[in-house]
């Protein structure tokens, strides 16, 4: 409280002290100025009148009268001099202390004060009916106006003295009866904290501190209810309290029986149950877990998981605890390595636990041991597997099968052996698509084997192969070259250029006096998009496995089809042959004219023929017999063949006579054709058992179309009467 009291004293006195300070600076100078304007009007009144008493004896130059008015004024008191100058300005009377220094002073300056203030000088004119007389000079003294002032300014600061102890006084007396009312409040907010809340403060003013004592007792007023209510709410919170201990009790006996159920049955559980800290080592771990584990009873306890896991189980444990960390339960499968040594697949179900903080405390783990489940699994996954490569297996069998069928079909269509190994190389490639493969035959003059085809990476030319350079027609089976280090290398596997890789050769030997190999590179191809091109489905065989019994069905379709197509073609020949001289018979004469005819009508063109016929056959027989007419029968069909074109197709009609079709040849062509037939006849050597046989002559009856007929036959016709005629004209000439 005197803290408070010192705080308004404090702030009042410099207000106390500037007032002060202002009346005693402000009171001594207006008190001053008044008195100068008082002492100023009194001085100018006396001289005025001064002036006007003595104006008349100046008038009248009375000087006794002058200085009877000189001594009168003199007497009245506070007079230093006074000086009377005439008009001329001639002092004619004085009286006091002249000093002519302030006469001259006064005669400069006028009315006024000298400088040191003790004295004020005055001159007043002395005028009578409108004509100045002289002028009157009067020096007052004036040195009481400061001790006027001195005696003031002392009273003043008596004054002030005096206002400042009372003011102070008074503030003293005033913050007291602030502070007063302030110390009451004290006192009883004292009591009060002290739980006394009967305390009020009785003040009775109408000022703050009235109000202030109201607005206290109100507040206490206010207290008092509050804590009245507080208490009653103690009370019903107590009662709540004891109920809720109660009920806690039961729920804690409750809790216990639970407890005591679950730890039953955690410890009759067939499954693993434990609990893991954040560091994943065990704080709790029921029997079933401790089985799992390989432990003695309580061995879990302190033990980290990862103490019983491979590196990547530790990778896959720490991955989801991350997961557990973020709330987030889990069931995944885990291997464990168990105490004893025994690798376990666990399958575990994890859910993360926090604190009332919302921490990561740790996981509450179900293990459950799933190593006979997964032993199972796995083998229906290796049975599932295996059924699927038999399915694929089957399904690349089937469809191998379906392409050597369409190879098969298209096989029948073909023409010509081109066209067999043709389809060989395109069907190989499309049964061993990852492979290169090539098909090698032996050429009938040479008995050497030249490549016919190939696909892959097997180069389409390659030297001439003997027999001696193929292991596999060596030996006259399927040659497996496994394994490129050890096993030999064919020859044309190294020029190949594929004697890294495993490889096949099939001979094609058993068709026949057929002689071929089939030989497949393993190497497989760089890209699959050749092998998808191909189209034999995404399950046909990519690896290199060995497939000597597939690449013997295709070197057996090949061959067979080879061997066919050559039986074909040899009955054909037999069939249009003269087996006698090997010329064209009579059939296929008829054949070829018609075709040849149609096709001359078509381009406009003619078609030669010439008929011969030996001279005398029937005498050269009988001399030399049949069997050197045969050889003469050969070598007269070889000089026909041999003076002939291409295109010309040479017949043997039977008997001694033969027909020449020549397409596109003009009569005179035909004509010339037959003359040097005729005169190279003459010059044919036949031997018969070593000796000359002959000579021999032929005829020769030539016809042309479409000059000597509308068709083939009206054209031989025609040749055959001019080969008569020629026989008739003697012999040995050409008739056209
Ligand atoms: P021409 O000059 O008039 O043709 O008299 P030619 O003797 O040649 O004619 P002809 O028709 O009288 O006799 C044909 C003979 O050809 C009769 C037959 O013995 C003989 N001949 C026919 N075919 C063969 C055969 O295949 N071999 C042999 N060696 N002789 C054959
Ligand atoms: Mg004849
Ligand atoms: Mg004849």
């Amino acid at each position: 409280m005197k803290s408070i009291r010192v705080k308004i004293l404090l702030a009042t006195m410099p207000w106390l002290g500037a007032f002060c300070l202002l009346i005693l600076i402000i009171s001594p100078l207006q008190i001053k100025k008044a008195l100068i304007e008082t002492t100023t009007s009194k001085v100018l009144r006396v001289a005025g009148a001064s002036a006007e008493t003595i104006t008349v004896p100046v008038y009248f130059q009375d000087d006794t009268s002058i200085k009877e008015e000189l001594r009168r004024l003199w007497k009245s008191g506070d007079i230093v001099y006074i000086v009377i100058q005439n008009s001329t300005g001639e002092i004619i009377a004085s009286q006091g202390l002249n000093t002519a220094e302030h006469v001259r002073y006064a005669d400069n300056k006028g009315n006024r004060f000298t400088p040191d203030e003790n004295l004020f000088l005055t001159v007043t004119p002395i005028d009578y009916q409108d004509v100045t007389l002289g002028r009157m000079f009067i020096g007052f003294k004036t040195d009481f106006i400061a001790s006027e002032i001195q005696k003031i300014r002392t009273r003043i600061i008596v004054f002030c003295f005096l206002f400042f102890f009372l003011g102070t006084a008074a503030v003293i007396l005033m913050s007291g009866w602030v502070t007063g009312p302030l110390k009451t409040m004290t006192a009883a907010a004292g009591q009060i904290a002290e739980g006394d809340l009967s305390r009020r403060v009785r003040v009775q003013t109408r000022d703050e501190t009235g109000i202030l004592a109201g607005s206290f007792n109100k507040m206490v007023d206010r207290l008092q209810e509050l804590y009245q209510n507080l208490e009653s709410k103690v009370e019903n919170r107590t009662e709540e309290l004891r109920l809720e201990i109660g009920e806690r009790r039961k729920a804690e006996d409750l809790a216990r029986e639970n407890e005591t159920l679950l730890r039953s049955m955690l410890e009759g559980l067939g499954d693993g149950v434990g609990i893991v800290d954040e560091q994943e080592v065990f704080t709790v771990s029921n029997p079933a877990l401790e089985e799992i584990f390989g432990g003695p009873p309580g061995g879990l306890s302190g033990r980290s998981v990862t103490d019983f896991l491979t590196q990547s189980g530790i990778e896959l444990v720490v991955g989801q605890t991350q997961q557990r960390r973020k709330g987030v339960k889990g069931v995944y499968d885990l291997e464990i390595i168990t105490i004893a040594g025994e690798r376990k697949m666990l399958l575990i179900n994890a859910m993360p636990r926090f604190d009332r903080e919302g921490r990561y405390i740790g996981t509450l783990v179900v293990f459950t041991d799933i190593t006979q489940r997964k032993h199972a699994e796995n083998q229906v996954r290796e049975a599932n597997e295996k059924l699927r490569r038999n399915i694929v297996e089957m399904e690349r069998r089937n469809t191998e099968l379906g392409l050597l069928y369409e190879m098969g079909e298209s096989l029948q269509t073909c023409q010509s052996e081109e066209e067999i190994y043709a389809i060989g190389a395109r069907f190989g490639e499309k049964i061993f698509p990852q492979q290169s493969g090539a098909f090698f035959l032996a050429e009938k003059t040479s008995g050497l084997l030249d490549i016919k085809s190939s696909w892959g990476n097997y180069p389409s030319t390659s030297a001439d192969l003997d027999t001696s350079d193929c292991w596999g027609l060596r030996r006259g089976k399927t040659y497996i070259l496994e394994n490129p280090e050890k096993d030999l290398v064919c020859r044309h596997i190294a020029e190949a250029g594929l004697s890294g890789t495993p490889s096949l050769c099939v001979p094609m030997t058993s068709y026949g006096d057929l002689r071929g190999v089939l030989t497949i590179s393993y190497a497989p191809l760089e890209t699959k998009s050749r092998f998808r091109r191909n189209g034999v489905g995404s399950e046909a065989p990519l690896s290199g496995e060995l497939r000597p019994r597939l690449a013997a069905n295709l070197a057996e379709y090949i061959g067979t089809a080879v061997v066919n197509l050559r039986l074909r073609e040899s009955l054909r020949e037999k069939s249009i042959r003269d087996p006698l001289t090997g010329l064209f018979n009579r059939r296929f004469m008829e054949e070829t004219l018609e075709r040849e005819i149609r096709r001359a009508i078509w381009m406009k063109a003619p078609v030669g023929m010439i008929v011969a016929d030996i001279d005398h056959f029937k005498i050269f027989n009988d001399t030399y017999g049949h069997e050197a007419g045969d050889i003469m029968l050969r070598e007269i069909s070889r000089l026909l063949t041999n003076h002939v074109r291409q295109e010309d197709v040479v017949c043997r009609l039977g008997g001694e006579e033969f027909l020449l079709i020549m397409p596109g040849a003009t009569l005179d062509l035909v004509k010339a054709r037959a003359e040097r037939l005729c005169t190279d006849a003459h010059g044919q050597q036949i031997l018969y058992m070593g000796q000359p046989i002959g000579p021999v002559t032929l005829s020769f009856g030539c016809g042309s179309f479409p000059d000597d007929g509308e068709d083939g036959a009206e054209v031989i016709k025609t040749a055959d009467m001019r080969l008569l005629q020629a026989k008739r004209e003697g012999r040995d000439r050409v008739v056209c």
